[in-house]
Protein backbone atom coordinates (compact mmCIF):
# COMPACT_ATOMS: atom_id res chain seq x y z
CA UNK A 1 0.00 0.00 0.00
CA UNK A 2 1.01 3.35 -0.95
CA UNK A 3 1.16 6.52 1.48
CA UNK A 4 -1.55 7.76 -0.45
CA UNK A 5 -3.69 4.77 -0.64
CA UNK A 6 -2.82 4.29 3.13
CA UNK A 7 -4.55 7.76 4.06
CA UNK A 8 -7.31 7.15 1.71
CA UNK A 9 -8.25 4.74 3.75
CA UNK A 10 -7.99 6.15 7.34
CA UNK A 11 -10.13 9.15 5.26
CA UNK A 12 -12.84 6.83 4.55
CA UNK A 13 -13.17 5.60 7.37
CA UNK A 14 -13.64 8.76 9.56
CA UNK A 15 -15.83 10.93 7.85
CA UNK A 16 -16.18 14.32 8.57
CA UNK A 17 -13.64 14.08 11.00
CA UNK A 18 -11.33 17.21 9.87
CA UNK A 19 -8.95 17.97 12.41
CA UNK A 20 -8.22 14.05 13.52
CA UNK A 21 -7.23 13.34 9.24
CA UNK A 22 -4.77 16.43 9.08
CA UNK A 23 -3.39 15.20 12.79
CA UNK A 24 -2.50 11.83 10.94
CA UNK A 25 -1.51 12.79 7.68
CA UNK A 26 1.11 15.24 9.52
CA UNK A 27 2.58 12.20 11.16
CA UNK A 28 1.92 9.53 8.10
CA UNK A 29 4.12 11.82 6.48
CA UNK A 30 6.54 11.74 8.76
CA UNK A 31 7.44 8.35 9.84
CA UNK A 32 6.07 6.85 5.74
CA UNK A 33 9.64 5.74 5.19
CA UNK A 34 10.72 4.83 8.05
CA UNK A 35 7.53 2.44 8.16
CA UNK A 36 8.08 1.28 4.70
CA UNK A 37 11.54 0.27 5.56
CA UNK A 38 10.23 -2.12 8.48
CA UNK A 39 8.84 -5.21 7.31
CA UNK A 40 7.92 -6.00 11.71
CA UNK A 41 5.80 -2.75 11.84
CA UNK A 42 3.74 -3.80 8.44
CA UNK A 43 2.87 -7.44 9.35
CA UNK A 44 2.07 -5.93 12.50
CA UNK A 45 -0.31 -2.80 11.06
CA UNK A 46 1.40 -0.61 13.58
CA UNK A 47 0.20 2.75 11.35
CA UNK A 48 -3.45 1.32 10.71
CA UNK A 49 -3.38 0.20 14.71
CA UNK A 50 -1.89 3.63 15.88
CA UNK A 51 -4.50 5.66 13.97
CA UNK A 52 -7.58 3.97 15.73
CA UNK A 53 -8.56 4.63 19.16
CA UNK A 54 -8.23 1.86 21.72
CA UNK A 55 -11.51 3.61 23.06
CA UNK A 56 -14.34 6.06 23.08
CA UNK A 57 -16.43 6.87 25.31
CA UNK A 58 -19.75 9.47 24.36
CA UNK A 59 -22.10 10.27 27.40
CA UNK A 60 -24.73 12.28 27.96
CA UNK A 61 -24.49 15.31 30.80
CA UNK A 62 -27.80 16.60 31.73
CA UNK A 63 -27.54 19.42 34.88
CA UNK A 64 -30.05 22.53 35.65
CA UNK A 65 -28.81 26.28 35.81
CA UNK A 66 -29.31 28.48 38.51
CA UNK A 67 -32.75 29.32 37.20
CA UNK A 68 -33.90 25.86 36.64
CA UNK A 69 -33.45 25.49 33.24
CA UNK A 70 -32.49 22.48 32.14
CA UNK A 71 -29.19 22.14 30.17
CA UNK A 72 -28.23 19.11 28.40
CA UNK A 73 -24.10 18.34 26.98
CA UNK A 74 -22.42 15.66 25.45
CA UNK A 75 -19.21 14.61 27.07
CA UNK A 76 -16.99 12.76 26.02
CA UNK A 77 -13.28 10.47 26.58
CA UNK A 78 -11.25 8.92 23.54
CA UNK A 79 -9.02 6.58 25.30
CA UNK A 80 -6.70 6.44 22.40
CA UNK A 81 -3.41 4.68 23.32
CA UNK A 82 -2.05 2.60 26.12
CA UNK A 83 1.18 1.51 24.83
CA UNK A 84 3.51 2.99 27.26
CA UNK A 85 1.16 3.95 29.80
CA UNK A 86 -2.02 4.60 31.77
CA UNK A 87 -3.94 7.24 29.13
CA UNK A 88 -3.23 10.60 29.97
CA UNK A 89 -4.48 13.81 28.59
CA UNK A 90 -6.44 16.81 29.14
CA UNK A 91 -10.59 17.72 29.64
CA UNK A 92 -11.21 20.26 26.92
CA UNK A 93 -14.88 22.59 28.10
CA UNK A 94 -15.29 24.66 24.90
CA UNK A 95 -18.87 24.73 22.49
CA UNK A 96 -16.71 23.58 19.22
CA UNK A 97 -15.98 20.62 21.14
CA UNK A 98 -16.62 17.23 18.82
CA UNK A 99 -15.08 13.85 18.17
CA UNK A 100 -13.18 14.82 15.59
CA UNK A 101 -11.27 17.67 17.52
CA UNK A 102 -11.15 15.22 20.50
CA UNK A 103 -9.49 12.31 18.71
CA UNK A 104 -7.28 14.88 17.09
CA UNK A 105 -6.28 15.69 20.51
CA UNK A 106 -5.74 11.92 22.07
CA UNK A 107 -3.83 10.89 19.02
CA UNK A 108 -1.33 13.93 19.81
CA UNK A 109 -1.44 13.47 22.84
CA UNK A 110 -0.33 9.91 22.13
CA UNK A 111 3.02 11.07 20.59
CA UNK A 112 3.44 13.81 22.97
CA UNK A 113 3.62 11.58 25.99
CA UNK A 114 6.46 9.18 24.10
CA UNK A 115 8.17 12.09 23.74
CA UNK A 116 8.37 13.26 27.82
CA UNK A 117 10.07 9.86 28.13
CA UNK A 118 7.44 9.29 31.11
CA UNK A 119 5.41 5.80 31.17
CA UNK A 120 2.17 7.83 29.62
CA UNK A 121 -0.49 6.59 27.28
CA UNK A 122 -2.56 8.84 25.18
CA UNK A 123 -5.93 10.57 25.69
CA UNK A 124 -8.13 13.32 26.16
CA UNK A 125 -12.23 14.08 26.53
CA UNK A 126 -14.41 16.73 27.36
CA UNK A 127 -17.42 18.69 26.57
CA UNK A 128 -19.35 21.11 24.51
CA UNK A 129 -19.92 23.09 27.33
CA UNK A 130 -19.59 27.24 27.16
CA UNK A 131 -18.38 28.72 30.51
CA UNK A 132 -18.98 31.98 29.25
CA UNK A 133 -21.57 33.45 31.04
CA UNK A 134 -22.31 30.82 33.48
CA UNK A 135 -21.91 31.37 37.63
CA UNK A 136 -19.17 29.30 39.57
CA UNK A 137 -21.91 27.68 41.05
CA UNK A 138 -23.55 26.59 37.65
CA UNK A 139 -20.10 25.21 36.73
CA UNK A 140 -19.49 23.29 39.98
CA UNK A 141 -22.92 21.43 39.16
CA UNK A 142 -21.63 20.85 35.29
CA UNK A 143 -18.07 19.49 36.84
CA UNK A 144 -20.44 17.17 39.17
CA UNK A 145 -22.34 16.39 36.09
CA UNK A 146 -19.57 15.11 33.68
CA UNK A 147 -17.99 13.09 36.76
CA UNK A 148 -21.19 11.40 37.79
CA UNK A 149 -20.42 9.70 34.63
CA UNK A 150 -16.82 9.70 33.87
CA UNK A 151 -15.97 8.40 37.41
CA UNK A 152 -16.46 4.42 36.01
CA UNK A 153 -14.46 4.93 33.30
CA UNK A 154 -10.75 6.62 34.95
CA UNK A 155 -8.66 5.61 37.69
CA UNK A 156 -5.21 6.12 38.67
CA UNK A 157 -3.66 3.25 36.61
CA UNK A 158 -6.29 3.20 33.85
CA UNK A 159 -6.61 6.69 32.75
CA UNK A 160 -5.70 10.45 34.41
CA UNK A 161 -7.08 13.06 32.93
CA UNK A 162 -6.10 16.82 33.58
CA UNK A 163 -7.58 20.17 32.08
CA UNK A 164 -7.35 22.32 28.51
CA UNK A 165 -8.94 25.14 27.36
CA UNK A 166 -12.07 25.67 30.28
CA UNK A 167 -10.63 23.41 32.21
CA UNK A 168 -8.36 24.64 35.05
CA UNK A 169 -7.47 24.76 38.75
CA UNK A 170 -11.27 25.41 39.45
CA UNK A 171 -13.09 22.63 37.57
CA UNK A 172 -10.61 19.96 38.32
CA UNK A 173 -11.46 20.97 41.50
CA UNK A 174 -14.79 20.03 41.22
CA UNK A 175 -14.33 17.17 39.45
CA UNK A 176 -11.92 15.68 41.77
CA UNK A 177 -14.67 15.82 44.67
CA UNK A 178 -17.28 14.21 42.90
CA UNK A 179 -14.71 11.74 42.14
CA UNK A 180 -13.83 11.17 45.80
CA UNK A 181 -17.22 10.95 46.87
CA UNK A 182 -18.23 8.31 43.97
CA UNK A 183 -15.88 6.35 44.63
CA UNK A 184 -14.57 6.44 48.45
CA UNK A 185 -11.05 6.78 47.00
CA UNK A 186 -8.38 9.93 47.12
CA UNK A 187 -6.25 9.16 44.56
CA UNK A 188 -4.16 10.39 41.69
CA UNK A 189 -6.88 10.45 39.13
CA UNK A 190 -6.62 13.74 38.05
CA UNK A 191 -3.68 16.20 37.87
CA UNK A 192 -3.81 19.72 38.04
CA UNK A 193 -4.82 19.25 41.56
CA UNK A 194 -4.69 22.11 44.00
CA UNK A 195 -1.55 22.44 46.08
CA UNK A 196 -2.78 21.33 49.46
CA UNK A 197 -4.97 18.19 47.88
CA UNK A 198 -2.22 16.40 46.16
CA UNK A 199 -1.33 18.86 43.49
CA UNK A 200 2.32 19.50 42.08
CA UNK A 201 4.18 23.15 42.26
CA UNK A 202 4.62 24.43 38.89
CA UNK A 203 1.96 22.56 37.31
CA UNK A 204 0.10 25.94 36.49
CA UNK A 205 2.92 27.64 34.92
CA UNK A 206 4.20 24.31 33.44
CA UNK A 207 3.05 23.93 29.57
CA UNK A 208 4.45 27.72 29.23
CA UNK A 209 7.67 27.46 30.86
CA UNK A 210 8.12 24.24 29.32
CA UNK A 211 7.25 26.01 25.78
CA UNK A 212 10.07 28.56 26.05
CA UNK A 213 12.14 26.00 28.01
CA UNK A 214 11.78 24.13 24.64
CA UNK A 215 12.17 27.65 22.30
CA UNK A 216 15.19 28.61 23.94
CA UNK A 217 17.14 25.73 22.78
CA UNK A 218 15.41 26.60 19.42
CA UNK A 219 17.42 30.04 19.59
CA UNK A 220 20.42 28.61 20.64
CA UNK A 221 20.64 26.23 18.15
CA UNK A 222 20.75 29.69 16.27
CA UNK A 223 22.96 31.34 18.71
CA UNK A 224 20.25 33.75 19.51
CA UNK A 225 18.69 34.30 22.99
CA UNK A 226 15.30 36.01 24.23
CA UNK A 227 17.43 38.74 25.56
CA UNK A 228 15.27 41.50 23.75
CA UNK A 229 13.13 39.95 21.60
CA UNK A 230 9.89 40.97 20.54
CA UNK A 231 7.18 38.28 21.10
CA UNK A 232 4.02 37.88 19.81
CA UNK A 233 1.35 35.29 21.78
CA UNK A 234 -2.30 34.38 21.07
CA UNK A 235 -4.95 33.61 23.87
CA UNK A 236 -5.22 34.97 27.22
CA UNK A 237 -5.65 31.83 29.48
CA UNK A 238 -3.29 29.74 31.45
CA UNK A 239 -1.01 28.87 28.85
CA UNK A 240 -0.04 32.69 27.62
CA UNK A 241 0.18 33.59 31.33
CA UNK A 242 2.67 30.88 31.52
CA UNK A 243 4.51 31.48 28.44
CA UNK A 244 4.52 35.43 29.70
CA UNK A 245 5.93 34.99 32.58
CA UNK A 246 9.18 32.58 30.92
CA UNK A 247 9.47 35.25 28.29
CA UNK A 248 9.70 38.28 30.74
CA UNK A 249 12.46 36.42 33.20
CA UNK A 250 14.58 35.88 29.76
CA UNK A 251 14.60 39.18 28.92
CA UNK A 252 12.30 39.05 25.86
CA UNK A 253 9.13 41.28 25.54
CA UNK A 254 5.39 39.62 25.34
CA UNK A 255 3.13 42.65 22.69
CA UNK A 256 0.02 40.30 22.08
CA UNK A 257 -2.90 38.84 23.79
CA UNK A 258 -5.81 37.71 22.19
CA UNK A 259 -9.64 36.30 22.46
CA UNK A 260 -12.30 35.25 20.59
CA UNK A 261 -12.70 38.89 20.38
CA UNK A 262 -9.94 40.08 18.75
CA UNK A 263 -6.62 41.04 20.12
CA UNK A 264 -4.65 43.67 22.15
CA UNK A 265 -1.61 45.28 21.20
CA UNK A 266 0.88 46.44 24.62
CA UNK A 267 3.75 48.29 22.83
CA UNK A 268 5.58 48.48 26.78
CA UNK A 269 5.22 44.70 27.16
CA UNK A 270 2.67 42.63 29.23
CA UNK A 271 4.39 42.48 32.42
CA UNK A 272 4.09 43.15 36.44
CA UNK A 273 0.71 43.28 37.61
CA UNK A 274 -0.25 42.73 34.31
CA UNK A 275 0.29 39.47 33.77
CA UNK A 276 -1.49 38.80 37.23
CA UNK A 277 -4.82 39.92 35.11
CA UNK A 278 -4.45 37.41 33.16
CA UNK A 279 -5.61 35.52 35.73
CA UNK A 280 -8.59 37.97 36.18
CA UNK A 281 -9.75 37.38 33.09
CA UNK A 282 -9.85 33.76 33.14
CA UNK A 283 -11.39 33.66 36.63
CA UNK A 284 -14.61 35.86 34.86
CA UNK A 285 -15.73 33.71 32.88
CA UNK A 286 -16.60 36.67 30.23
CA UNK A 287 -13.72 34.96 27.67
CA UNK A 288 -13.12 38.27 25.95
CA UNK A 289 -9.59 39.70 25.74
CA UNK A 290 -10.71 43.60 25.26
CA UNK A 291 -11.21 43.83 29.28
CA UNK A 292 -6.79 44.15 28.99
CA UNK A 293 -7.55 47.17 26.76
CA UNK A 294 -9.89 48.79 28.65
CA UNK A 295 -7.95 48.68 31.65
CA UNK A 296 -4.92 49.46 30.61
CA UNK A 297 -5.31 52.09 27.73
CA UNK A 298 -4.22 50.08 25.08
CA UNK A 299 -5.10 49.25 21.48
CA UNK A 300 -7.51 46.35 20.93
CA UNK A 301 -8.21 45.02 16.93
CA UNK A 302 -12.00 43.65 17.18
CA UNK A 303 -11.61 40.62 15.49
CA UNK A 304 -8.39 40.19 13.97
CA UNK A 305 -5.25 37.73 14.82
CA UNK A 306 -2.26 39.22 16.35
CA UNK A 307 -0.68 37.67 13.79
CA UNK A 308 -0.03 41.50 12.04
CA UNK A 309 2.31 42.62 14.15
CA UNK A 310 5.96 42.86 13.56
CA UNK A 311 7.71 40.39 16.07
CA UNK A 312 10.95 38.14 15.96
CA UNK A 313 8.96 34.88 17.82
CA UNK A 314 5.40 34.16 17.38
CA UNK A 315 4.15 31.91 20.11
CA UNK A 316 -0.04 30.67 18.85
CA UNK A 317 -1.50 29.68 22.46
CA UNK A 318 -5.06 29.23 21.98
CA UNK A 319 -6.60 26.97 19.77
CA UNK A 320 -6.21 24.43 16.69
CA UNK A 321 -6.01 26.20 13.21
CA UNK A 322 -5.36 29.77 14.74
CA UNK A 323 -2.57 30.75 12.10
CA UNK A 324 -3.18 29.74 8.85
CA UNK A 325 -1.03 30.03 5.36
CA UNK A 326 -2.15 33.98 5.25
CA UNK A 327 -1.13 35.19 8.33
CA UNK A 328 2.06 32.87 7.82
CA UNK A 329 2.93 34.63 4.93
CA UNK A 330 2.61 38.15 6.65
CA UNK A 331 4.90 37.19 9.91
CA UNK A 332 7.56 35.61 7.22
CA UNK A 333 7.27 38.96 5.16
CA UNK A 334 7.54 41.25 8.48
CA UNK A 335 10.53 39.53 9.37
CA UNK A 336 9.51 36.87 11.90
CA UNK A 337 12.55 34.54 13.09
CA UNK A 338 11.02 31.52 15.07
CA UNK A 339 7.82 30.18 15.13
CA UNK A 340 6.42 28.01 18.10
CA UNK A 341 3.35 26.23 18.79
CA UNK A 342 2.22 26.46 21.88
CA UNK A 343 -1.57 25.17 21.23
CA UNK A 344 -1.97 22.30 20.01
CA UNK A 345 -1.97 21.72 16.21
CA UNK A 346 -1.82 25.77 16.41
CA UNK A 347 -0.93 26.19 12.69
CA UNK A 348 -2.67 25.00 9.20
CA UNK A 349 -0.33 22.68 7.51
CA UNK A 350 -0.04 25.88 4.91
CA UNK A 351 1.00 27.98 7.54
CA UNK A 352 3.43 25.01 8.22
CA UNK A 353 4.57 24.74 4.86
CA UNK A 354 5.51 28.19 4.39
CA UNK A 355 7.44 28.61 7.68
CA UNK A 356 9.43 25.19 6.31
CA UNK A 357 10.18 26.53 2.76
CA UNK A 358 11.00 29.65 4.16
CA UNK A 359 13.83 27.79 6.26
CA UNK A 360 12.30 29.34 9.44
CA UNK A 361 12.68 27.16 12.85
CA UNK A 362 9.49 26.25 13.79
CA UNK A 363 8.58 23.38 16.14
CA UNK A 364 4.77 21.60 16.59
CA UNK A 365 2.88 21.77 19.67
CA UNK A 366 3.30 18.08 20.65
CA UNK A 367 7.33 18.75 21.72
CA UNK A 368 6.70 22.61 22.34
CA UNK A 369 3.93 22.06 24.48
CA UNK A 370 4.85 18.54 26.36
CA UNK A 371 5.83 20.78 29.32
CA UNK A 372 2.07 20.53 31.09
CA UNK A 373 1.62 16.53 30.81
CA UNK A 374 5.49 15.98 32.03
CA UNK A 375 4.68 17.62 34.92
CA UNK A 376 1.70 16.32 35.23
CA UNK A 377 3.45 13.18 35.06
CA UNK A 378 5.49 14.00 37.82
CA UNK A 379 2.39 14.73 40.13
CA UNK A 380 1.38 11.15 39.26
CA UNK A 381 5.04 9.94 40.73
CA UNK A 382 4.48 12.20 43.46
CA UNK A 383 0.99 11.15 44.20
CA UNK A 384 2.57 7.22 44.05
CA UNK A 385 5.33 8.33 46.46
CA UNK A 386 3.01 10.20 48.78
CA UNK A 387 5.50 13.19 48.83
CA UNK A 388 6.23 16.64 47.17
CA UNK A 389 9.11 18.09 45.39
CA UNK A 390 10.27 21.68 45.95
CA UNK A 391 9.61 23.92 42.95
CA UNK A 392 13.08 23.73 41.83
CA UNK A 393 12.95 20.28 42.05
CA UNK A 394 10.03 20.00 39.53
CA UNK A 395 11.40 23.35 37.58
CA UNK A 396 14.54 21.33 37.07
CA UNK A 397 13.24 17.82 35.76
CA UNK A 398 10.88 19.80 33.37
CA UNK A 399 13.62 21.86 32.28
CA UNK A 400 16.12 18.84 31.40
CA UNK A 401 12.73 16.71 29.67
CA UNK A 402 12.77 19.71 27.31
CA UNK A 403 16.23 20.37 26.73
CA UNK A 404 15.79 16.19 25.97
CA UNK A 405 12.77 16.59 23.58
CA UNK A 406 14.48 18.93 21.72
CA UNK A 407 17.74 16.48 20.81
CA UNK A 408 15.59 14.48 20.03
CA UNK A 409 13.80 16.18 17.53
CA UNK A 410 17.34 17.38 16.47
CA UNK A 411 18.39 13.99 15.70
CA UNK A 412 15.36 12.87 14.20
CA UNK A 413 14.67 16.10 12.16
CA UNK A 414 17.82 17.26 10.97
CA UNK A 415 18.33 18.01 7.19
CA UNK A 416 21.65 18.94 6.61
CA UNK A 417 21.82 22.29 8.39
CA UNK A 418 17.47 22.60 8.82
CA UNK A 419 16.12 20.84 11.74
CA UNK A 420 12.49 19.72 10.62
CA UNK A 421 11.26 19.85 14.17
CA UNK A 422 7.66 18.20 12.77
CA UNK A 423 9.26 15.41 11.25
CA UNK A 424 11.96 15.20 14.58
CA UNK A 425 8.70 14.97 16.74
CA UNK A 426 6.78 12.52 15.03
CA UNK A 427 9.45 10.30 14.41
CA UNK A 428 10.66 9.89 17.98
CA UNK A 429 7.38 9.75 19.21
CA UNK A 430 6.05 7.35 16.92
CA UNK A 431 9.35 4.99 17.24
CA UNK A 432 8.88 4.39 21.13
CA UNK A 433 5.05 4.09 20.83
CA UNK A 434 5.39 1.20 17.85
CA UNK A 435 8.22 -0.81 20.04
CA UNK A 436 6.10 -1.14 22.75
CA UNK A 437 2.95 -1.86 20.51
CA UNK A 438 5.33 -4.63 19.06
CA UNK A 439 6.14 -5.77 21.87
CA UNK A 440 2.91 -6.45 23.40
CA UNK A 441 1.81 -8.08 20.70
CA UNK A 442 -1.47 -7.85 19.15
CA UNK A 443 -4.32 -6.09 21.20
N1 LIG B 1 -4.10 19.44 28.05
C1 LIG B 1 -2.68 19.44 28.18
C2 LIG B 1 -2.04 18.96 26.90
O1 LIG B 1 -2.56 19.26 25.83
C3 LIG B 1 -2.21 18.72 29.44
C4 LIG B 1 -2.60 17.29 29.57
C5 LIG B 1 -2.25 16.66 30.92
O2 LIG B 1 -1.64 17.31 31.74
O3 LIG B 1 -2.59 15.49 31.08
O4 LIG B 1 -1.02 18.35 26.85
Amino acid sequence: MSMKEFIYQVEARNPNQPEFLQAVKEVVESVWQVYESKPRYKEAKILERIVEPERVIMFRITWARDNGEVMVNRGYRVEFNSAIGPYKGGLRFHPSVNLSILKFLGFEQTFKNSLTTLPMGGGKGGSDFNAKGKSDSEIMRFCQAFMSELFRHIGPNTDVPAGDIGVGGREIGFLFGMYKKLKNEFVGVLTGKGLNWGGSLIRPEATGFGAIYFAKEMLALKNETFEGKTVAISGFGNVSWGTTIKVNELGGKVVTLSGPDGYIYDKDGIKDDKVDYLLEMRASNRDMVKDYADKYGVPFYEGKKPWEVKCDIALPCAIQNELNGDDAALLVKNGVKFVAEVSNMGCTPEAIKVFQEAKLPFAPGKAVNAGGVTVSGLEMSQNSLRFNWSREEVDEKLKKIMIDIHEQCVKYGKDNDYVDYVKGANLAGFLKIANSMLDQGLV
